[in-house]
């Protein structure tokens, strides 16, 4: 059959989410949600905006949202924030903005899969850059090279829950001459960030979201932190209105309530530590996590046995496979009848 689609679209693999469920009946700590409501001033703030003017469309630059990010977050004022559909969204738009066809992005490996997605669309390469052993990045990945235009970071990273200094990453970006984008979707649940490299290295830009921490993933909100001259360009990309009014406010509101997460991520890095310690005691070995997940592997090497075991309970998390290089389970950290559920079936398999 003949193809429709440019070359580059014709060859490339879809990208593939984690499994949603039917709500109710499973236990779900395969795609790092926050298992708790959000606060209920963000509840408010969505009803509210459900039977306010929903027949106008909305602001298209989120103007509210930024300045309550920027308050929040201590920026120097709204321009230095760009809202997205997502960080998802932020993130196309990143590879949009700046890696054309037949060019390319770096990322570590392993990491989050959809950067490759992102080039692939584009057209262009990517290169993976395994990180060391004790999850530090190798110095290949802060090397120039020919046709490269961006590199991305999560940090903390994803499968792994690892975290790189901020030194480190600051000595990247400056031996860089691309952007370094910092995806700091689980940030909230470390104990540093690269905020302060933005204002010092227009090369360096920190996505964040809303779906972890905020426990908003269901509404579909992220956003970028970059110097105004990089979020003003940025900006001709993006769909006129790619926030939709409802999401504006739920994420204002989220934005405006930082004592609810910082008692949310409390409960839930306290939950975390239980895990670590109980998957320990059951001879996985588990990399200390700064994220809201914890990735562990067994000695005895049966992953996707205990997924599949887990999941004819009920019990829902995800077995990832890394070719070269591995594979575990990633759970989620869940509330805490969750987690002892989902410990004591990994008890039980045998
Ligand atoms: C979950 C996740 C995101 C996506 O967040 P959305 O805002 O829901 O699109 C981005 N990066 C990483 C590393 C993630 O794990």
């Amino acid at each position: 059959m003949t193809s429709l689609f440019r070359p580059a679209l014709s060859k490339m693999l879809p990208y593939t989410p984690g499994e949603q469920s039917a709500p109710g009946k499973v236990i779900k700590l395969n795609t790092n949600e926050n298992p708790y409501p959000p606060c209920p001033a963000v509840v408010k703030a969505i009803q509210e905006a459900a039977t306010g003017n929903i027949n106008r469309y909305p602001d298209p630059m989120a103007t509210a949202f930024r300045h309550a990010a920027a308050d929040a977050l201590g920026l120097p004022g709204p321009e230095w924030v760009l809202a997205g559909n997502g960080s998802d969204e932020i993130l196309t738009m990143l590879v949009r903005g700046f890696v054309g066809e037949g060019e390319k992005l770096r990322l570590p490996y392993p990491s989050y899969i959809l950067y490759r997605t992102l080039a692939d669309i584009q057209g262009a390469s990517w290169e993976q850059v395994p990180f060391n052993d004790d999850w530090k990045l190798a110095a290949e990945f802060g090397e120039t090279s020919d046709k490269l235009k961006l590199v991305l970071l999560p940090n903390p990273n994803s499968p792994s829950g690892t975290i790189v200094d901020q030194e480190e990453v600051a000595a990247i970006a400056n031996s860089l001459d691309c952007p370094l984008v910092v995806d700091e979707a689980y940030v909230d649940f470390a104990n540093q960030n690269c905020l302060e490299l933005v204002q010092q290295n227009e090369r360096v830009m920190v996505t964040r979201t809303l779906s972890k921490s905020y426990g908003l993933a269901g509404v579909r909100f992220g956003f970028l932190i970059a110097q105004p001259q990089i979020i003003a360009n940025l900006a001709k990309i993006k769909d006129s209105y790619n926030c939709d009014a409802i999401s504006i406010a739920a994420a204002t509101a989220a934005m405006s309530s930082q004592d609810w997460l910082k008692d949310v991520v409390a409960k839930l890095n306290a939950t975390r530590a239980r895990m670590e310690t109980k998957l320990t005691e059951l001879g996985f070995h588990v990399t200390p996590s700064h994220a809201n997940f914890v990735w562990c592997q067994h000695p005895d090497g049966n992953h996707q046995s205990r997924y599949e075991y887990l999941k004819a309970n009920q019990i829902l998390v995800r077995y990832m496979q890394f070719p070269d290089w591995g594979d575990g389970l990633r759970i989620s950290v869940g509330t805490d009848d969750q987690i002892d559920a989902c410990l004591m079936m990994l008890e039980r398999f045998s």
